[in-house]
């Protein structure tokens, strides 16, 4: 895969710093789209997940947009209702069926779920062995949950996918994923839209003449964070790669790390632990 702003994964191989969310994308022609203008602004990365039912659509819009499966880089994730061994082995078959392909970049564990918490993970150990997954990650872990993990995983997580944006900003767990060699993965890195309005980072936006959606992308790279921003909107997909030819100074960065108000958008992964398979 050839593609700008690699990072290098704790396994040795290499995932795109910013790449393309498709949760809430299942129209086909939508997808298409949205494909077709990634793949042109330079995206290499696309996230996908069995909970989003869109694997098949993503499937098809990389083939009618001529795309090779060796020039993108694929993330899926076990959803809920598969967790557990057997059923995380089947799912990851149904995923490359579905996907049309032989192996997938990266597969995480989409949410920890307390009683099905090891098994899952030797589940993904074991499909990585047989070269169906390159890599394997989860999503959702905090801290304790990771200490948790390495208790009894043969290798650990290379990617954290968690959400992260400049109203939960989770420091504290983004330097330990950085000092077990984890790369942090901001979901929701614009908050689903809830940051878009702040005034301190208008300011900023106007500053740099930027939008305020790159100012955020901007500090979250900066911060060493992998981001995926959805978008459905072509002048937006093309914006939310554009954030590598500019730099925030200190004092802004300090400035966008006090923003933090510990705000989810999403579901409490301590909450989701305890429902296991209730939540979908
Ligand atoms: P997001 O990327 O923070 O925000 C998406 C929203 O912001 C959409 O409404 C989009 O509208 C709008 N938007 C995007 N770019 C914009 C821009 N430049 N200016 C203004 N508005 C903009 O939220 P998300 O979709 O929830 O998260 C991103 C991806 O993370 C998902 O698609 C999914 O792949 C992944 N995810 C993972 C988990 C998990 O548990 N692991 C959970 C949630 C999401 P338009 O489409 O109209 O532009």
């Amino acid at each position: 895969m050839e593609a700008d702003n690699l990072l290098t994964l704790a396994d040795e191989n290499k995932m795109p710093q910013v790449g393309f969310g498709t949760y809430l994308i299942n129209k086909q022609d939508e997808m298409d789209t949205a494909v077709k203008t990634a793949f042109e602004a330079g995206y290499r990365l696309f996230d996908t997940a069995q909970m989003y039912r869109n694997e098949p659509v993503l499937a098809a819009s990389l083939n009618h947009n001529g795309i090779a499966r060796q020039d993108v880089f694929i993330t899926d994730k076990v959803a809920n209702e598969n967790q557990g061994y057997e059923l995380t082995v089947a799912s990851v078959d149904f995923s490359l069926e579905q996907l049309g392909t032989d192996y997938i970049d990266l597969m995480l564990i989409h949410w920890p779920i307390n009683t099905k918490f090891f098994d899952t993970w030797r589940a993904l150990e074991d499909v990585k062995k047989a070269g169906k997954v390159k890599s394997i990650g989860v999503s959702n872990y905090n801290r304790a949950m990771l200490e948790l993990l390495k208790t009894q995983a043969t290798e650990m997580p290379v990617v954290n996918q968690i959400e992260n944006h400049p109203y939960l900003t989770s420091q504290g767990l983004v330097d330990y994923d950085h000092s077990e060699e984890i790369v942090t993965q901001a979901w929701s890195p614009l908050g689903r839209g809830a940051v878009l309005d702040n005034p301190i980072i208008h300011k900023m936006a106007d500053h740099h003449n930027r939008s305020v959606a790159q100012i955020i992308l901007r500090w979250q790279v900066q911060r060493g964070l992998s981001v995926i921003p959805k978008s459905v909107n072509p002048d937006r997909i093309k914006e939310n790669i554009n954030v590598f030819d500019f730099e925030l100074s200190t004092d802004e960065m300090s400035m966008l790390d006090i923003l933090n108000r510990n705000e989810r958008t999403g579901m409490d992964p301590e909450q989701v632990y305890e429902l296991g398979h209730q939540y979908r």
